[in-house]
């Protein structure tokens, strides 16, 4: 029997822990917490409302794995493509002419009918439209991508019966379901398995892909935005290892001439690194350092994390890191993984805005992670803002953190979550909601003094230019003005709100944005997205 399967990635959560954390009463705001443990599929969940007590974090205990005792080879499927490309198309010449990515997603095998039409209605379009938006196709199949007469199953399933006459697509992605909750109160389930069940015999692009839900973590969000959000995140997180973010897939990358690459891949001490030069290109010029080698790649966890996922302690925000961090960022970093497999031209304005490390030099990724040098890196265990200034959260490391510490997101202190003004410190002053405008700043601000840090959402405005760019915080109905980094304080309040780097915060945390380019389903219009008809919400997602 053929074995299907090519790329197996899981992604686990402990989610009984999580449970305990909710129950407990008064989760001490500055709770040191190496290992964030909460379950962030319970939080806002529809059916239950929002979390008793503070702290509940999103953090990091969902781990995708990558499993490699159970990955071989991939399969290979004989499709009419432009491989190789004729020696006339030079690299500019491929580039040109890459084609729209058409993805066909097949919702056949989803159950039961509310989590199928989650699925097939909501959560798949919106992915869909983004990738194909995002990516074009260098090798594109030509004629029908259809299952051999031969075949009994494909990816371990009947053979779709669209797969027969063939479909007018690239990329096949097959979404199935499961359920499966966690036994104890210590183990472990999943959240996704995603297969890339077979490549293109010639460009060896992943031509059908499989994605396995588990629908008692990935749940249907009802109305809930941010859950859907984060949902969203999830299913990029997953298709992308299945279109070429993956360890075992790397050795098929092609340079932009279409020739399969070679010495791509390193070992740095326990770090796979993967040079490819669209993405070690931007990495130097990002970070500021012309020496690095390329991109790390996860060394902590078992052998089958490590090497598919950004390492934590590099890209502590991005979505392609091993386990999901709440307010995370589609970056173009993941984007530029992509092009680097030669199989893929991306359209980086689909990308999400991404600033940590930026500009800090070869020292922020192997140097000390503390905030003495970095402003991203934080000490303890209090309060602050996460460094993508969504929202507020805790001081502390996690397990793919390499012991550095960073403000991690918690849906209650997220400016963009309505319910996170019950968990709030002098909430009248503050502004909540998924298009408040709304940003976090940190400080003391208390009716009493000698209060501790905490974080809090205000209204604000960017206005001047360079040196003189200046931050307008709403709070209450007051307008205060941030003309440097510093203390500010409140008339009727003891303590104080820290003001940041206005010409800083304005480029980065205050900077207007469509959340990855509108998913394709509309303009960015002064960094707004102007939905199509027929979508809605903030990112057009809805
Ligand atoms: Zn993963």
């Amino acid at each position: 029997m053929k074995n299907l399967i090519t790329t197996l990635l899981l992604i686990f959560l402990l989610t009984f822990s999580s449970f305990a954390q909710i129950q407990g009463e008064g989760h001490p705001d500055f709770a040191d917490q190496d290992e964030i443990d909460s379950d962030p599929n319970d939080f806002i969940h529809p059916n239950e409302g929002p979390l008793e007590g503070e702290g509940h974090e999103i953090g990091d205990h969902s781990k995708c794995t990558h499993d490699s005792l159970n990955i071989p080879e991939p399969e290979l499927l004989h499709v009419d493509e432009p491989y190789p490309p004729t020696e006339s198309e030079s690299e500019g010449r491929v580039l040109a002419s890459a084609s729209t990515f058409r993805i066909y997603p097949y919702y056949g095998f989803l159950a039961p009918a509310y989590y199928k039409t989650y699925f097939q209605n909501r959560l798949g379009p919106a992915i869909v439209s983004y990738f194909e938006h995002a990516l074009k196709v260098k090798y594109p199949v030509s004629g029908k991508l259809k299952s051999p007469s031969s075949f009994k199953t494909i990816c371990g399933k009947t053979i779709p019966s669209v797969l027969k006459p063939g479909v007018s697509a690239d990329f096949f992605l097959m979404f199935d379901s499961q359920y499966d909750q966690p036994a104890s109160s210590t183990a472990s389930t999943w959240v996704a398995e995603t297969y890339s069940c077979y490549l293109a015999a010639g460009s060896k692009r992943p031509l059908i892909g499989k994605s396995v839900l588990n629908r008692a973590v990935l749940k249907d969000p009802g109305t809930n935005v941010l859950l859907h959000e984060k949902n969203i995140y999830m299913m990029l997180h997953e298709i992308t290892h299945a279109l070429g973010f993956s360890s075992s897939l790397y050795k098929y990358f092609l340079d932009a001439n279409g020739k399969v690459r070679s010495g791509h891949v390193s070992k740095v001490g326990s770090a796979t690194v993967l040079n490819v030069s669209p993405l070690t290109t931007r990495l130097r010029s990002y970070f500021g350092c012309s020496s690095l080698k390329g991109a790390y790649m996860e060394n902590s966890g078992s052998s089958a994390t490590a090497g598919s996922h950004f390492e934590r302690r590099h890209y502590p925000y991005e979505a392609m890191t091993s386990g999901l961090i709440y307010q995370q960022a589609y970056s173009q970093f993941t984007l530029a993984v992509l092009e680097g497999s030669g199989w893929y031209v991306p359209n980086y304005s689909y990308a999400d805005p991404y600033w940590l490390g930026q500009g800090n030099g070869c020292n922020f990724l192997f140097g000390t992670c503390s905030p003495t040098y970095f402003d991203e890196w934080c000490s303890g265990s209090s309060r602050g803002c996460t460094p993508m200034g969504r929202g507020g959260g805790s001081c502390s490391s996690d397990i793919r953190s390499d012991g550095c510490r960073f403000v991690h997101s918690n849906v209650n202190y997220d400016c963009e979550n309505p319910s996170a003004k019950s968990y709030a410190r002098l909430p009248s002053l503050q502004t909540f909601g998924r298009t408040a405008n709304s940003k976090c700043f940190s400080g003391t601000l208390s009716t009493s003094s000698g209060a501790s840090k905490s974080s809090f959402c205000f209204k604000y405005t960017c206005s001047g230019s360079g040196a003189n760019t200046k931050v307008l915080v709403t709070i209450g109905s007051k307008s205060y003005t941030c003309s440097r980094k510093g203390s500010l304080s409140v008339s009727g309040y003891k303590g104080y709100i820290d003001c940041p780097n206005p010409q800083l915060f304005c480029s980065t945390v205050g900077a207007k944005t469509c959340p990855r380019g509108c998913m394709g389903r509309g303009s960015c219009v002064n960094g707004k997205c102007v939905c199509n008809k027929g979508y809605s919400g903030k990112d057009c997602a809805a």
